[in-house]
């Protein structure tokens, strides 16, 4: 690895760690309650603003991506209505099996999915590999993204052409091997949070559930999603007291992990997805704004030596995590050779296209040495296979795109220029995703 990518990457570490900033990290927040409007519009000073109307017409009108219309035009980040518009506009025109999750948000929002490729006439079992986008509110341009590349692929299939995002070009014949993996895709996966952030630019991470709202402190509301699956959602139980908290238990952390494994219907509703498509062998959960692409496990380092050494395993209750190790504790996950090597090959494959695509650099890297997480998206497919909840092991993976905006204070929120090379990147990496999905199976 070269210097200046090396110094790349830790002025990245520096700047988010886990999609969460360092005064997040100590417990603290960007925004407290005593926030002002003026406070606000300095939140949103010169970031891309949020849509107004309806772009996509309730669905008669089909959103196109930038890697088969490379003119398209975005200044402004799709609302809730267009990500659904557009979701609904797509699902029409391309008579692609979609569905509906059945577990409603707490604010009676409901979570959609949309089905590509997979075989001429797919079943559930058609689908290999599943990306999802959105958990985190404030993360903006990801439901975007994901569903401006769901148009792309389409378009591209149909006119039988290929698909350029920036410095990538793909083969018509990489279109449809791309699409022939079968592809489930969540654009939305925490509306409720989406529409808080976009209505008052708080820089809102979380969803909405006030169950455990402590009164007069608005950061009680609300579960951090992606520490509220099943993997070690307990970290009390698993890991070492001491090292860098994978989640928290209280109401106002940014990583509370909310009142037992999926007690959100979000992570419900994915939970049911997998439980749907038990062939699904890839995940990417797709967030901002690191610009790294992470894989499992997302809880801990790996080891392929020892298969005893597993959370599964009492022994080793107590003594996950502290990473780097801080008392002599040689804890590190087991996972098979074959599916570490698989995610690292996706991961470095994955940035390796998004940094081809613009020159923006992103590196491939193991999620626990990015930040250790319990009760991660990431982790939730492999951790049904291995516990008997039926599927196969699913390979999890975790893309970071884009970078800091230090123009506003919350940095997730993009320029409009930052905005539109994410979504060539973006589109480069998913691609990236798919072919190595393809290849790999
Ligand atoms: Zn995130």
């Amino acid at each position: 690895m070269k210097l200046p990518l090396l110094t790349a990457v830790a002025a990245h570490l520096l700047v988010a760690s886990g999609c969460l900033l360092d005064i997040e990290r100590q417990g603290g927040h960007v925004v407290d309650r005593r926030s002002t409007l003026h406070r606000r519009q300095a939140l949103n000073g010169s970031s891309i603003p949020i849509s107004v109307g309806d772009r996509f017409s309730d669905g008669k009108s089909v959103p196109q991506g930038v890697g088969f219309h490379p003119t398209g035009n975005f200044s402004t980040v799709y609302n809730l209505a267009e990500i659904d518009s557009a979701t609904k506009a797509l699902c029409r025109e391309f008579n692609l099996p979609c569905f509906d999750t059945p577990y409603k948000t707490y604010e009676q929002r409901t979570i959609s999915g949309l089905k590509l490729g997979g075989s001429p006439h797919p079943t559930n079992a058609s689908y290999t590999v599943l990306i999802s986008a959105g958990i985190h509110a404030r993360e903006r341009g990801g439901p975007d993204h994901l569903l401006n590349f769901a148009s792309d692929l389409l378009h591209a299939d149909r006119a039988g052409t290929g698909l350029t995002y920036g410095g990538m070009s793909y083969l018509p014949s990489e279109v449809r091997t791309a699409l022939s993996v079968g592809v489930v895709l969540l654009p939305l996966l925490n509306p409720d949070g989406v529409a808080h952030d976009h209505a008052t630019n708080l820089c809102w991470r979380k969803n909405r559930n006030p169950a455990h709202a402590v009164p007069g402190n608005p950061h009680t509301v609300g579960v951090d999603l992606n520490r509220n699956f099943s993997p070690l959602w307990n970290h009390t139980k698993y890991f070492v007291p001491k090292g860098p908290a994978p989640a928290s238990d209280d109401p106002a952390s940014e990583i509370y992990r909310g009142a037992g494994p999926l007690s959100e219907p979000e992570t419900q509703d994915v939970d049911w997805v997998m439980d749907k498509h038990r062939n699904l062998g890839w995940f990417m959960d797709v967030h901002s704004m690191a610009g790294i692409v992470i894989h499992g496990w997302f809880h801990e380092s790996n080891q392929f030596r020892d298969p005893d050494m597993n959370f599964r395993n009492e022994e080793y209750h107590g003594k996950v995590g502290a990473y780097p190790d801080a008392d002599g504790t040689r804890y590190r996950e087991f996972i098979e050779a074959k599916d570490w090597d698989a995610m690292s090959i996706a991961a470095a494959r994955v940035a390796g296209g998004m940094t081809d695509s613009t020159g923006t650099t992103y590196v491939g890297l193991p999620a626990a040495d990015f930040t250790p997480s319990s009760g991660s998206s990431g982790d939730h497919g492999m951790w049904r296979a291995l516990t008997g909840k039926g599927g196969k092991k699913v390979r999890g993976l975790g893309m970071e795109f884009g970078g800091s905006n230090r123009g506003v204070e919350c940095e997730f929120y993009p320029t409009v220029q930052r905005h539109q090379m994410s979504m060539i990147e973006t589109g480069a990496g998913f691609m990236e995703l798919l072919l190595n999905a393809a290849r790999l199976g």
